[in-house]
């Protein structure tokens, strides 16, 4: 059996975080098996769905590496095959019209609730001899069974049990003729021969009801795995403080997609105690057994760990690209010599950012050229003695022709043993003034890389501060 998966988004926002690791899931598992990974947007809402969250749903999908394959599947256009499944339907007498009004619908709901009952609609017409009340255009529902229960094999959840009488007979298309998504979602599902349904576990309830229409439709029941949805650090549902944001925003945020795949692959899914899971690791790994039964707890600081890891395995051209993603979209302007001593620094910057932004904001002084912004402790460093101290070295600096890291280190080590001082002190001084900070990569490092001419004019020019 070829495995085909698919995620369904409903185009009505962003390509939310909860909804991205539910796509990661289906693309994982169809990767595994060599299968194949579908896209279908669910945009029957006609109201809510929007253009733009079509976009942000593909975007998110491209930047996330989740590739599908075949073409994307519309679930709008399909209306005309989901009303020739409920004429299937009516045909074999496992549907039939319904001609209850809105309003009647809207009394009954009213009269449960005032009685304290659950509302069940009461099937009216299912088997009414009664002539259709004049001028009135009924919905299709679905001839559900009354007795016994209704099985749903779950990978996650085990089996659920649902005894039929629970379960009323669903509309399929309403009065207007519009397919409901119960009808829809089975009818495409079939449709594209999706073997495996992997989604959040708030539609385990919907899949007894589309159980039902399997059976009535005689069509194989593909396998169903639901998902636990995603907590916040503090067990409470996922709130946009806790990270319920679109994959645009983490993009944003300066997150890695691999980093973030990797994250939002342990939300829910283990491979013993494995933490850093590369995606072709993950493509080997993946199965359904291992996804965890409990809601998983989204932690920005694992997750910001785990990113720090991957920038730091992340080869320097590609991270000097991103920097300059950044940079650009903060309007700053690189030139060539800026843009060279960001490729040369990169390896001593990449090593303490966790993100692209914390990285970007470390980068600022190499292609920034002076008069350079100063932090406060910097400022500080430099008006209590710094000044007088880079006043001192500078014409040893002057006179110094070899400029690699190696020789300035023993330039600046016999200056600082000659004033009776720690070499720290010295390289504090020199780094407020070179880069406007009190951290960055090792200074003998960021003196080569800024290079004498570079070096002399911003310690000269920190006296103006
Ligand atoms: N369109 C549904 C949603 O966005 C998903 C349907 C499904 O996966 O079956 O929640």
């Amino acid at each position: 059996m070829t495995v085909i998966t698919r995620f369904a988004p409903s185009p009505t926002g962003f390509l939310h975080i909860g909804s991205a690791r539910t796509a990661l899931f289906s693309w994982l598992f169809a990767r595994h098996h060599g299968g194949t990974f579908r896209l279908r947007i669910e945009d029957t809402d006609r109201a809510r769905s929007t253009d733009a969250a079509i976009t942000a749903i593909l975007d998110g999908m491209e930047w996330l590496g989740l590739h599908w394959d075949d073409d994307v599947v519309y679930q709008f256009a399909r209306s005309a095959r989901h009303a020739e499944v409920v004429d299937e339907l009516l045909k074999r007498g496992q549907a039939y019209y319904c001609y209850t009004e809105a309003e009647e619908l809207v009394a009954m709901r009213e009269k449960a609730k005032t009685e304290g009952k659950q509302f069940r609609y009461d099937s009216k017409w299912r088997d009414s001899t009664e002539t259709p009340p004049a001028g009135s255009k009924p919905s299709v529902r679905l001839r559900a069974p009354r007795e016994g229960e209704t099985t749903v094999h779950d990978v996650v959840q085990g089996e659920v049990v649902v005894t039929n009488n629970q379960l009323d007979d669903m509309v399929l298309l309403r009065s207007d003729g519009t397919p409901t998504y119960m009808l829809a979602v089975v009818v495409d599902d079939h449709d594209m021969g999706v073997t495996h349904i992997i989604r959040g576990d708030d539609h385990l309830t919907n899949a007894a009801r589309q159980t039902l229409l399997y059976q009535a439709m005689g069509w194989h029941i593909p396998v169903f795995a639901h998902i636990p949805l995603i907590h916040g650090a503090d067990g409470a549902k996922l709130s946009k403080r806790h990270g319920a944001l679109g994959v645009d925003a983490y993009r944003d945020m300066g997150y890695l997609p691999e980093a973030l795949r990797n994250y939002l692959l342990r939300l829910g899914w283990s491979h013993g105690n494995d933490e850093i899971i590369s995606t072709a690791q993950a493509i080997k790994w993946f199965n359904l057994e291992s996804i965890g039964k409990s809601a998983a707890r989204f932690d920005f600081a694992k997750l910001e760990n785990l990113n720090g890891i991957y920038i730091r395995d992340t080869e320097n051209t590609r991270l000097v690209e991103l920097v300059m993603e950044h940079l650009t979209r903060r309007h700053i302007h690189v030139t060539t010599i800026g843009h060279e001593r960001l490729v040369h620094g990169m390896d001593g910057l990449k090593q303490r950012a966790k993100t692209l932004v914390e990285l970007t904001d470390s980068a600022i002084f190499y292609v920034t050229s002076s008069p350079l912004v100063y932090t406060e402790a910097a400022g500080k460093i430099l008006e209590d003695g710094g000044k007088i101290l880079l006043a001192e070295i500078t014409p040893l600096l002057t006179t110094q022709d070899d400029w690699r890291a190696a020789s300035l280190e023993v330039l600046v080590k016999q200056f600082a043993e000659s004033k009776e001082l720690k070499l720290g002190k010295v390289a504090q001084a020199l780094r407020a003034a070179l880069t406007g900070s009190t951290i960055s990569p090792g200074m003998f490092e960021v003196m080569e890389i800024l290079g004498k001419a570079e070096v002399m004019g911003r310690i000269a020019s920190c006296y103006s501060v």
